[in-house]
């Protein structure tokens, strides 16, 4: 098999006809738990998984930023003194305005040279593995090197949010960029969204012989955005009814009050951003405690409330959940922002293809589309290769 490094440093030499300075990657991320905690400034537990963007980059004598991708069979042209979020538009809004946030935090962009920047990606495209971050960390961690402007991960995860935010135009949180700039091996990124205090976790799923499967449904609902804002709305409103600044500051012992003071719904909204940040609390201290055998029924009640009370899912993830569920898996549960995308499961590794094959069974039965299904394992975060 060729590796994705040796084809990635020939078609930039094709490309741009010289060897390029390094090469960077970066991973996607799949979260564990923690599911629309981010902007209530609660709790996530994401890590980076072994599928990354490998990124060729070489410093030019002028100020022309070029940036290539093999998905996207173009090259996108940019000078550096034009660099504005308004003129950057399509796939090349993620890798451009990673140079443009960098100037917001503080990098003199009119000291420094042009780039010429190819990439490849094993990240699946919208499958909620954030593809998007990948590109984002390590085109960021690139330019902190090329440009040296000694920018720590922190501070780059920030800048690949904001290039995110307002380039992309996603109101996103800052997990993706953390998750794939600070991971490492076996473990997870804990991460407090307030604070944004991050604390490495150590999963240990090969040791206990354990697989996380990813199971995409390929479900993308067109409401997916409109439920987010949604989604965030409610939480907003339930903040302020209950006297709050975010959600964060409700424990479960405030609920029974809660439920006095909301309506029925944003009481229901409340209690799932509430119970779930207790979940991945629990979680990281079952992890410490007990290993990863022990968290699969917090993954499950993750779901439920997700189902019922966040009302995020959809039939097909509660399918996958509860197949997995049935046939051995230990946890299950949707992942992302809902509507769609991609379930986990937690399974014992000669477990995962009996998953696997009641997965294809349930869905063909349903008359659903096949899902896309493989382990990740977590690994390290941004590097130069
Ligand atoms: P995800 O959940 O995968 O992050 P997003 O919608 O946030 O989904 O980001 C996907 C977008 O990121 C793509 O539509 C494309 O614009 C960009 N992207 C992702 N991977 C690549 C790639 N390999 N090359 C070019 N653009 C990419
Ligand atoms: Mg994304």
């Amino acid at each position: 098999m060729t590796d994705i490094r040796d084809d990635v440093r020939e078609t930039f030499t094709e490309l741009y006809g010289a060897e390029p300075d390094g090469l960077w990657s970066a991973p996607g991320r799949v979260n564990l738990i923690g599911e629309h905690t981010d902007y209530n400034e609660g709790f996530v537990l994401p890590f980076a998984i072994n599928r990354r963007t490998v990124l060729a980059l070489q410093a030019r004598d002028d100020r022309r930023l070029r940036v290539a991708s093999a998905f996207a069979d173009e090259v996108v042209e940019i000078d550096l003194d034009e660099l504005v979020p308004e003129l950057l538009h399509g796939w090349s809004a993620y890798p451009l305005g990673v140079a443009w946030a960098l100037g917001q935090f503080g990098a003199d962009l009119a000291a420094m040279p042009g780039v010429d920047v190819y990439l490849e990606s094993t990240v699946p495209i919208g499958a909620g593995l954030s593809s998007s971050a990948a590109i984002e960390s390590s085109m960021a961690l690139a330019l902190n090197d090329v440009w040296q402007l000694g920018f720590d991960r922190p501070t780059l995860a920030k800048v690949g949010q904001l290039a995110e935010n307002r380039v992309v135009g996603a109101p996103t949180g800052i997990m993706d960029q953390s998750a794939s700039l600070l991971g490492q091996k076996d473990s997870a990124v804990f991460l407090d969204c307030r604070s944004l205090d991050a604390e490495v976790i150590a999963l240990g799923f090969a040791e206990a012989g354990l697989e996380l499967l990813i199971i995409d449904t390929g479900v993308s609902h067109d409401h997916a955005t409109g439920g987010y804002a949604d989604r965030r709305a409610s939480c907003e409103k339930g903040a302020k009814a209950l006297g709050v600044e975010s959600l964060r500051d409700v424990s479960i012992d405030d609920l029974p009050r809660a439920k006095d003071v909301l309506d029925d719904e944003t009481f229901r909204r409340v209690r799932h951003v509430v119970t779930e940040n207790q979940r991945v609390l629990d979680v990281v201290r079952t992890l410490r405690e007990q290993g990863a055998t022990a968290i699969g029924q917090l993954l499950d009640a993750s779901h439920v409330s997700m189902r019922d009370d966040f009302e995020i899912s959809v039939p097909e993830l509660d399918l996958a959940v509860e197949t997995a569920q049935a046939n051995g898996a230990l946890g299950a549960r949707m992942t992302g922002g809902g509507f769609g995308g991609a379930a986990i499961a937690l399974i014992p590794s000669d477990g995962v293809s009996r998953v696997q094959v009641a997965i294809d069974g349930a869905f063909a039965e349903h008359g659903y589309g096949q899902p896309t299904m493989f382990s990740v394992t977590a690994s390290d975060g941004a590097a130069r290769e």
